[in-house]
């Protein structure tokens, strides 16, 4: 089984996909996190899409799309896909891929928050940089303040998550990646999701959504 999973920054895409990923048994792969990896391990890929990430900005679709779909070719179990795609050609290169493999895409969801709620949910996101453990300062705060409750590690704030970066981030999503909503509507694949509410009760309509599809009990829309 293959899925997408959509929404702004901040939308709580991670948090979810970690739930479904479970669920469905299928490998989580965050665009996000891989490009992240790469510039800890000081890679030249690393270099090349550092300015593109601090700046806010979508890395160019060359490279996102050949790390990314190669990474999906190696997973024969199929994948749960947050942060990716992030434009049209992302998502058509990602729909031809797997079909030239015999596979196919089986849901798309796209997580609904609306722009004032994402300043503050990102603004106020801590990340322990040791086992990826996200918290947020209001919302779900560490025991200890600024200490990651699993391992003790000072938490960070991605140099990404400041209100400048945001908003960049932000209309970059309106701009290049809202659009795709519109393509996976007309390929019937699209479910949209209050993201605006508890994480248990978003994670319980996203998967319901997934298996409605799945099973092929809802019609498209
Ligand atoms: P994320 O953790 O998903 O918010 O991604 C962090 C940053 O990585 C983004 O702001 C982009 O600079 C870059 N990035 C991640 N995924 C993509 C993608 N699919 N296309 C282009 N840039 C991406």
């Amino acid at each position: 089984m293959n899925l997408v999973l959509l929404g702004p920054p901040g939308a709580g895409k991670g948090t979810q996909a970690t739930r479904l990923s479970q669920e469905f048994a299928v490998r989580h792969l965050s665009s996000g996190d891989v490009l992240r990896a790469e510039r800890q391990a000081g890679t030249e890929l690393g270099a090349r899409v550092a300015g593109y990430m601090d700046a806010g900005e979508l890395v160019p679709d060359d490279i996102i799309i050949e790390v990314i779909l190669s990474r999906v070719k190696a997973e024969s179990g199929g994948v749960l896909l947050d942060g990716f795609p992030r434009t049209r050609a992302q998502a058509e290169s990602l729909l031809e891929a797997l079909l030239a493999d015999g596979s196919s895409l089986d849901a798309v969801i796209s997580l609904e928050v609306p722009d004032e709620d994402v300043v503050g949910r990102i603004t106020g996101r801590r990340i322990c940089p040791a086992c990826g453990q996200v918290y947020h300062v209001r919302f779900h705060p560490p025991q200890k303040a600024d200490i990651c409750d699993a391992d003790g590690e000072k938490l960070i704030q991605r140099p990404d998550d400041t209100e400048e970066v945001v908003k960049q981030r932000l209309q970059a999503y309106h701009e290049q990646t809202e659009p795709i909503k519109a393509y996976y509507r007309q390929k019937g694949l699209l479910s949209e999701i209050d993201g605006t509410g508890t994480m248990e009760a978003v994670g319980d309509a996203a998967c319901k959504a997934i298996q409605d599809r799945v099973c092929g009990c809802e019609s498209g829309g």
